[in-house]
Parts: C-alpha cells; sequence; structure tokens
C-alpha cells in the first residue's frame, strides 16, 4: 500500500454502539481541518453518516460494489462498539433494510479491508457502551476489555496483515485519528506502529502527566482535595494521569484543553476497561494513605519514599495554593522578604 497503488485510499466509516462523540471530536481537526487532510493523505471518503448526502439506498449499494470487489474497501473504520445482543445475534442494530447485521456487515467487511481502524475505546475495546450490565452485549472490533475476545478475535489480520489498530480514547484527540490515516495513506503504520493493546504509538507511547500544568503539585505531593482546587489530583481525586497512555496535556484538546486542564481528573480513557474503576472516577482509592494506583515505572517503596520526602519539603506556597481555587501565594524571589 502507500506508494505503489493506484489512485486514492478508500475509506469507509462506520457507527454501531456509541454516542458519535468521536467524529464530532473529529470535526475539531484544524490546522489543517479533516477534509484538508484526507485531500492531502489522497484519502477518499466513501461514506460518513455525519459528513455524507447519500442516503441509506446509496450506502446499500457501496456495500454491495464493495462484496463485490468492485470499489476496493482500504480502510474500514468503526466508531463505536460493536452491539452483539440479543443472545450474540447482532439484532439490536439492524443495518437499515439490508435484514442484516451491523455485527454480520462489520464481520464481512473487515475481511476485505486492507485495514481496520477501530476509532474510540468503545470500538476498540467495548468502552462505555459495554460497561455495567452490559445488556447491547457490546464488544470491540477485536478485544473485549483487555481480552481479544471481541467480533473478529484475536487471530485477525486485515489485508495489510496487521491487527485492528485501535485508536482508543473517549473521545479521541482529532490529531489521533487524521495522524493515524495520514500514517496509514503514507504506507508508514506497521506492527511497530502500535502498542501491545493495537493503540497507535504515536501518542500511546506519552504520558497524560507529561506536561501536566499541575506537575509542580505532583512534585511535592500538594494535592487537591476538592473540585476546583488547583492542586494535584492523583492523591485524593481519582486522577490517573500518571499511568495514561496519552499526550492530552502536550497535544493539547482545540489547541489550549486537556481535561487536567479543565479541573478535571484523567480517567485513563485510552486503556481497556477504563469504564468500570471499580470505584468513582472522581476518587483515589487508598491503603493506609497510599494510593493504589501508583505511576508507571515506579516501585511502590520508591513512591512511599519520595511522596513522605516532598510533602515534608512542600513550599508555603504549593500547599495553600493547592487547596485553593485560583493563586493565594505568588512565587516569591530570593531578593524579597517574602520568598
Ligand atoms: S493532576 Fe494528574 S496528570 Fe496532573 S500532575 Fe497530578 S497526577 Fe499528573
Ligand atoms: S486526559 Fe485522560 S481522560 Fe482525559 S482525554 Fe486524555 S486520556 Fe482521556
Amino acid at each position: 500500500m502507500g506508494e505503489s497503488r493506484q489512485g486514492p485510499l478508500n475509506l469507509l466509516w462506520l457507527q454501531s454502539g456509541g454516542c458519535g462523540g468521536c467524529t464530532l471530536s473529529l470535526f475539531c481537526a484544524e490546522s489543517p481541518d479533516l477534509i484538508t487532510t484526507l485531500e492531502a493523505a489522497g484519502i477518499k471518503l466513501l461514506w460518513h453518516p455525519s459528513l455524507s448526502e447519500a442516503c441509506g439506498a446509496d450506502l446499500r449499494e457501496l456495500l454491495q460494489q464493495i462484496r463485490a470487489n468492485e470499489v476496493r474497501l482500504d480502510i474500514l473504520c468503526l466508531e463505536g462498539a460493536v452491539v452483539t445482543g440479543p443472545n450474540g445475534t447482532g439484532r439490536f442494530h439492524m443495518l437499515s433494510g439490508t435484514g442484516q447485521s451491523m455485527m454480520e456487515c462489520l464481520h464481512t467487511l473487515a475481511q476485505l479491508a486492507h485495514y481496520v481502524v477501530a476509532v474510540g475505546s468503545c470500538a476498540a475495546y467495548g468502552g462505555i457502551t459495554a460497561g455495567g450490565g452490559n445488556p447491547s452485549e457490546a464488544c470491540g472490533l477485536q478485544y473485549t476489555g483487555t481480552d481479544k475476545s471481541g467480533l473478529l478475535g484475536a487471530d485477525f489480520r486485515a489485508g495489510s496483515a496487521l491487527p485492528v489498530v485501535n485508536i482508543a480514547g473517549c473521545p479521541t484527540h482529532p490529531n489521533w485519528v487524521t495522524e493515524t490515516l495520514m500514517q496509514i495513506a503514507a504506507g508508514q503504520m506497521n506492527e511497530q506502529g502500535i502498542d501491545q493493546v493495537g493503540r497507535p504509538r504515536s501518542y500511546a507511547d506519552h504520558l497524560v502527566h507529561h506536561g501536566c500544568p499541575r506537575n509542580e503539585y505532583y512534585e511535592f505531593k500538594a494535592s487537591a482535595v476538592k473540585p476546583s482546587d488547583l492542586g494535584c489530583m492523583m492523591e485524593y481525586m481519582g486522577c490517573l494521569g500518571t499511568q495514561a497512555h496519552a499526550d492530552c496535556n502536550t497535544r493539547l484538546w482545540n489547541g489550549e484543553g486537556s481535561c487536567l486542564r479543565g479541573g478535571y481528573a484523567c480517567i485513563n480513557c485510552t486503556a481497556p476497561g477504563f469504564e468500570e474503576p471499580g470505584h468513582a472516577f472522581s476518587e483515589t482509592p487508598s491503603i493506609a494513605g497510599i494510593p493504589i494506583g501508583l505511576p508507571t515505572d515506579m516501585p511502590k517503596a520508591w513512591f512511599v519514599a519520595l511522596a513522605s520526602l516532598s510533602k515534608a519539603a512542600t513550599p508555603k506556597r504549593l500547599k495553600e495554593n493547592a487547596v485553593s481555587d485560583h493563586i493565594r501565594l505568588t512565587p516569591g524571589s530570593r531578593d524579597r522578604k517574602d520568598s
């Protein structure tokens, strides 16, 4: 694929059990915008439920042409979980006018596609749609949570020989999607480009903690204790930024935002099973005052030693600002008496 192909890459985007939020997020792509990005990458959008004028009959004809190998399916994107209920029939989500479930349709199309891309944590792992009692029997394209027991199963490989590329996130950052599509279009997406749960490493090799404006509070374990406090949200407020594989604080949302910058803890929405943490998202479970979920790569003993040392050395400025909704004490100066 890539340089040797004839004509543009054909992309088909389907939706199933989800909220459509990843599409809404994708529309926020800027510099360049989505349409410009697709054109520049040489990607032709065959159909998208929110962008295409083509109606149901047109889509059914297109699907028929793909099945008959009259139209090449280079990239199949699914947004939303695969709905397999009731009782594994998939009939909770029928593809209108076909008598076929979306589940069956996806299964057929995935065998014909050169790349299969799950957009969002629902399509990747089941996500929010699979939470709770999972009444719709939702799963991901290749995974159910951390198990490779999704619709296509552990051994599935698309025509490119790649497993499903899981652009996980709830929702996905627009650039995670456009960047992955561009990598595919350039023929540069390979097995080394995705991590152990199928996420593109272009964003999953980072941690949300990187670049968080609360890093100084984190260093001194100056913690927020209630919503709107400025301190680090790891100790009490449920922040999983030190474990979450994403670049939300360095590749900002809409050019300036992130969950942390908006005052919300990172709930690790790019991870399989994030929807069922076993406790409230806004709480940090701890044993004897030590958070259960410690930063990636850090042994517990080190964390405990560093945390107690940091707390003993916390400057008054950080201690007070951490539990305030605005800066009370400004940084001092060596030349000033208030330092
Ligand atoms: S709030 Fe979360 S992401 Fe920010 S510094 Fe604390 S642990 Fe890291
Ligand atoms: S900061 Fe965390 S919860 Fe928020 S979008 Fe990024 S990975 Fe998801």
